[in-house]
């Protein structure tokens, strides 16, 4: 813009040179007064021609007459120039009205602030009036603080005074005190010094002391382990002397022992009113039989009447139970025809059990007795023996027929391979064998009462037992059985498989009969092969064994006849083991009137003995003790 005003400056100058001069030359070159443009007018043309001699501009000047009216930049550079320069000017143009658009915001911006100022003053203003009347309420609450604060010092103030007096008092005690203290302290020192002394002796006299008392404990443990050696021996001695009078004992009452029950008659039974069965209130080992006239006697170990309780009978063979903890092998059977009680008195009823888990709950509470020196274990088996054959009542296969072997250890003992047994710990754990053995000897028959009636049950407890302190071991064996239904097969008239079961329980119950002969007989060859049932239990029937014989007899009339039998068994049975004792004739002679075995003219009475011996034996253990 610069350039282009003086460039329109200069040629002002020279269009104002041009008028005052004279018309020039048909072409003349006129030099610029300014010495950079040179001015060519053709006047033929009318046209003037000005050179800029150093900038190259070629300015056309078309006038008329002399004046030249406009001047036209034709050079393409100056064109260009003028171009940028028009662009840079449009830019120009285009920031400055961005300028005053920005002036105009700016201009807004301060009306805005210029207001809002104003209205901050005012409210300046008000503020200024609150805070006024917020210092003139301070003011007056400092006021009364103040006035508040000086009340307080003077009440304190007052407090303290009285206070201190009351310190001063004290002090004036205190003095007093302290004087009279003096003497006492002196004293504690005295006291202090003394025992200082006293304990930096301790030491050495606690340490005389502990080597004083540690030799007179060294001397009593000494005294105590001989008095306990002579205990132990003692106890020994009194254990072994135990053994002794027990098996003298049961070797005056009989090795095998046979008492009797007489079921009550049930609910719902007809039969006819003569009472057959008596008993004889003086004396519990006699049972009258009246059939057809006929008074018939016979003497057993003890007769259960009817109305004997299961914990009657329990108590009379609980004693036979406990001895298998002591390590006798016991069998226990329960003998008599179908429906005469056996199961009752084996098994029980589940308000009311029968030995079988009143022998295992006893079992468990002596060993828990006996636990601080004993570790006892007891374990079940549950057998059945139908048609000569052996079933696991606690196994898992029903199907399976057990056999009898001699052990391979060498030790002369039988064992079963494959039957189960179970290490019961508690109650529950019996009932839980029993209901596993029920369920099993249930499932393999239709009718649970006639199978049961034609097979044997076999509950074998193993209980074996170990010292802690002497290191001695026991294993005892309780059997208990529930024997088939001793009925003869004339009776029942059976044929066919019926026949065969019938023959085997016979067979069985005839083959145990021999066996206790042969035993109580002291018989050289003992039969126990006979039958799957005396193999079975032959370690429990001989040597140092107990047997219970529990005869059951039924009230009915018309079961008189197999009352005889059972009862002729049991009183043969009896006998024979007599037969081995002491005996003496049997005073009362009308005792022969009873047909039923020809060895019942012989009887025993062993009571008074036995009494007399087991004065003997207790007189000798509290001697021992
Ligand atoms: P078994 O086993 O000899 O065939 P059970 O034990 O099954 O005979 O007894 C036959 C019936 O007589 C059962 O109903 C039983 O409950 C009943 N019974 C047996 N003995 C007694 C008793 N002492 N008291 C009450 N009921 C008894
Ligand atoms: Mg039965």
């Amino acid at each position: 813009v610069v350039e282009n005003e003086r460039l329109k400056q200069e040629l002002k100058a020279c269009k104002t040179s041009l008028l005052q001069e004279a018309p020039p030359p048909a072409c003349t070159a006129t030099d610029c007064p300014h010495s950079q443009v040179r001015v060519w007018v053709w006047h033929g043309q009318n046209q003037v021609r000005a050179e800029a001699v150093k900038t190259q501009f070629i300015l056309c000047v078309y006038y008329s007459s002399y004046v030249t009216e406009i001047v036209e930049v034709e050079s393409s550079g100056s064109q260009q120039a003028v171009a940028e320069a028009q662009a840079k000017s449009a830019a120009l143009q285009e920031q400055l009205s961005l300028q005053r658009q920005l002036l105009r915001e700016l201009e807004t911006q301060l009306h805005e602030s210029q207001r809002t100022s104003t209205q901050l003053r005012a409210q300046i203003l008000v503020y200024e009036g609150e805070m006024e009347r917020a210092q003139g309420q301070l003011e007056a609450e400092m006021q009364n603080l103040e006035e508040e604060k000086n009340r307080v010092i003077e009440e304190a103030f007052i407090r303290a005074e009285s206070e201190m007096k009351a310190v001063h008092e004290n002090l004036a005690g205190v003095r007093m005190n302290l004087l009279t203290l003096q003497p006492a302290l002196r004293t504690l020192t005295c006291d202090y010094n003394c025992l200082k002394r006293q304990v930096q002796d301790f030491p050495f006299m606690l340490e005389k002391a502990i080597t004083e008392a540690k030799q007179e404990i060294c001397q009593v443990i000494g005294e105590v382990s001989s008095a306990n050696q002579e205990l132990l021996r003692k106890y020994k001695r009194e254990m072994n002397l135990r053994k002794k009078c027990h098996n003298e004992l049961v070797r005056l009452k009989g090795n095998i022992r046979v008492f009797c029950r007489v079921r009550p008659v049930c609910r719902g039974e007809h039969d006819s009113a003569e009472n057959m069965v008596s008993f004889d209130p003086e004396d519990d080992a006699l049972l009258y039989l009246s059939t057809k006239g006929k008074l018939m006697t016979f003497e057993l170990d003890k007769v259960f009447h009817p109305q004997a309780t299961q914990e009657e009978v329990f108590q009379e063979v609980q004693s036979l139970v406990t001895s298998c903890i002591d390590g006798f092998n016991v069998c226990i059977f329960a003998y008599g025809q179908t429906g005469s009680g056996k199961t009752y008195t084996m098994e029980g009823v589940a308000k009311d059990p029968g030995i079988n888990q009143r022998a295992l709950r006893l079992l468990f509470s002596e060993v828990t007795e006996k636990a601080p020196d004993w570790d006892f274990k007891i374990t079940v088996s549950m057998v059945e023996i139908y048609n000569e054959t052996l079933r696991n009542l606690l196994g898992d296969n029903q199907g399976e027929k057990l056999d009898i072997k001699m052990n391979p250890d060498g030790s002369g003992q039988l064992y079963v391979p494959g039957l189960t047994e179970f290490t019961v710990q508690s109650p529950e754990d019996i009932n839980r064998v029993f209901e596993l053995g029920h369920m099993n000897r249930a499932t393999a028959c239709t009718n649970l009462n006639e199978h049961s009636s034609r097979s044997h049950a076999l509950l074998i407890i193993t209980v074996a037992g170990v010292n802690s302190s002497t290191g001695h071991r026991t294993q005892g064996k309780l059997n208990l059985v529930d024997l088939a239904g001793s009925e003869r097969i004339a009776k029942s008239g059976a044929e066919g498989s019926r026949l065969r079961e019938a023959q085997c329980i016979n067979k069985s119950l005839s083959a145990l009969g021999d066996v206790i002969n042969a035993l109580r007989s002291r018989h050289s060859h003992v039969p126990f092969r006979n039958s799957r049932l005396t193999y079975l239990l032959s370690d429990s029937l001989s040597g140092d064994s107990k047997t219970l014989m529990m005869v059951q007899v039924s009230p009915l009339v018309s079961n008189m006849s197999e009352s005889v039998c059972s009862l002729k068994f049991a009183q043969r049975v009896r006998t024979i083991e007599l037969g081995n004792a002491t005996r003496r004739q049997w005073e009362n002679s009308s005792t022969t009137s009873s047909p039923t075995h020809d060895s019942v003219e012989v009887t025993y009475t062993h009571t008074h003995t036995l009494e007399r011996v087991s004065d003997a034996l207790t007189n000798e253990i509290s001697h021992v003790c």
